[in-house]
């Protein structure tokens, strides 16, 4: 991450003074602790510094690649996950795949009556189906899926390099993110390798502290 001319000279203040308290700080800065205070936030945010209460700041002495590493390691799936697009396990797969080209997925998740996690539906689940040269109005999703429970899942407090290990142990493009109720799964949400690479992106990019 970029750091303002600011946020270095607290830096080095801080490298010189540790521990020292954000009063003190803002004193050497000549300005005021409440100007001082989202520099300070931001810093110790970042790991380049830490904070400890009636002590004050000091130095962390990481790394820029310890500081990636570690920012990465706290990255959560509910951060970045999608809109889930769910089907009835009963629509067709002819339904289905309009459903999919509509809403521009590559994965339905399937669910029964009670809106409960019963499958995944992935394109070349439905590709394969479609050249069986069967009727693919009658045929319901339910049969061709991948089913529970086989379906591999996560849930939104999981951290997001876990679920991403999921995606390339399982060699599959989404998880379902769900919920678990007394009878089942609600899904609430869907994370795909596009949720993965827009998070290393932003990451890249510096957008998240
Ligand atoms: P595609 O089949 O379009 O390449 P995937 O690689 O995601 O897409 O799917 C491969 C197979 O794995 C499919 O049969 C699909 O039903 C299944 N699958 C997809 N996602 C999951 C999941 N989260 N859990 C279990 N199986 C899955």
């Amino acid at each position: 991450m970029d750091l303002t001319k600011r946020q270095q000279q607290i830096i080095e203040i801080v490298k010189e003074n540790g521990p020292i308290t954000g009063e003190n700080i803002a004193e050497q800065l000549s300005l005021t602790r409440a100007t001082l205070r989202p520099d300070l936030a931001i810093l110790t945010m970042a790991g380049y510094l830490d904070a400890r209460p009636r002590v004050g700041y000091f130095y962390t002495g990481k790394t820029g690649s310890e500081l990636l590493t570690e920012r990465l390691r706290k990255l959560t799936v509910q951060e970045f996950q999608s809109i889930p697009v769910v089907v009835h396990e009963n629509v067709s797969v002819y339904d289905a795949i309009c459903t999919m080209f509509l809403e521009d997925v590559g994965t339905l998740f399937v669910v029964n009556e009670y809106s409960h996690l019963i499958g995944v539906l992935s394109r070349k689940d439905l590709l394969r189906a479609s050249i069986g040269n069967q009727d693919l109005r009658t045929i319901p999703v339910h049969i061709i899926m991948t089913r529970m429970p086989n379906v591999t899942l996560c849930f939104k407090e999981d951290l997001l390099i876990e679920a991403s290990q999921k995606l390339i142990e399982k060699q599959i493009d989404g998880l379902p993110v769900v919920k678990e109720t007394e009878d089942g799964y609600e899904v609430v949400g869907r994370l795909t390798k596009t949720n993965v690479t827009k998070a290393l992106v932003e990451m890249g990019r510096d957008e998240r502290i």
